[in-house]
């Protein structure tokens, strides 16, 4: 199964990827866990795009094709994938189109209004990968699941995440028509828990 999962950032993609990715068993390929893994090793690649992460932009399109692109060619990959944060814009998703293209493109929807809130109150656990929300967590310092100090990402601050909305309507948006029109979409309805979100992808899959 080659999947994409879309969405607004704070729309609930990772925690959902996590889940589908278990589930089906496909290896969950997060374009942003990549670039920060990368700048928490400070490698070329991670000094690069730093700056970029931190202010909420994307980074440029060919370095980002061309990293998925040998992802995608690493053995784990061979009977599908999950595709999380990329493509994030109309070249990207041509691009994918000549040398992976997905079978299916989850979109999930979520009221935008509420999502400056998610995101300003996520914590991360740079351990593990997971997130959570305050809303739920209240103020622990510590990741319920694996324990380790969580952490609030660099690009989670109000004014990136007002750039990264805006980037989001004006460059990534546009994927959903894209992918109507091969009749890929399928609209998840984001609002609701995570089991509910869930529950509805395992529906549409199968
Ligand atoms: P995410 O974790 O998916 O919200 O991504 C965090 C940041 O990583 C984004 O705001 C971009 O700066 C960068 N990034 C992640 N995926 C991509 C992509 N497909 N194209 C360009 N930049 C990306």
């Amino acid at each position: 199964m080659k999947l994409i999962l879309l969405g607004a950032p704070g729309s609930g993609k990772g925690t959902q990827a996590a889940r589908i990715c278990e589930k089906y068993n496909l290896p969950h390929i997060s374009t942003g866990d990549i670039f920060r893994e990368n700048i928490k090793n400070q490698t070329p690649l991670g000094l690069k795009v730093k700056a970029i992460m931190d202010s909420g932009n994307l980074c440029p399109d060919e370095l980002t094709v061309d990293l998925v692109k040998d992802r995608l060619a690493q053995p784990d990959c061979a009977n599908g994938y999950l595709l999380d944060g990329f493509p994030r814009n109309l070249v990207q998703a041509a691009a994918l189109d000549t040398f992976n293209a997905p079978e299916k493109v989850l979109d999930l929807n979520v009221d935008l209004a509420g999502i400056e809130r998610r995101l300003t109150g996520r914590r991360s656990c740079p351990a593990c990968g997971n997130s959570f929300h305050i809303d739920f967590i209240g103020d622990t310092k510590n990741c319920p699941d694996c324990g380790a100090e969580l952490i609030i990402r660099k690009d989670d601050n109000p004014e990136t995440v007002k750039e990264r909305l805006s980037v989001y309507s004006k460059s990534t948006a546009p994927l959903v028509e894209y992918y109507e029109k091969q009749g890929k979409l399928i609209a998840i309805n984001g609002d609701q828990s995570i089991d509910g979100v869930f529950a509805e992808i395992v529906k549409v899959l199968g």
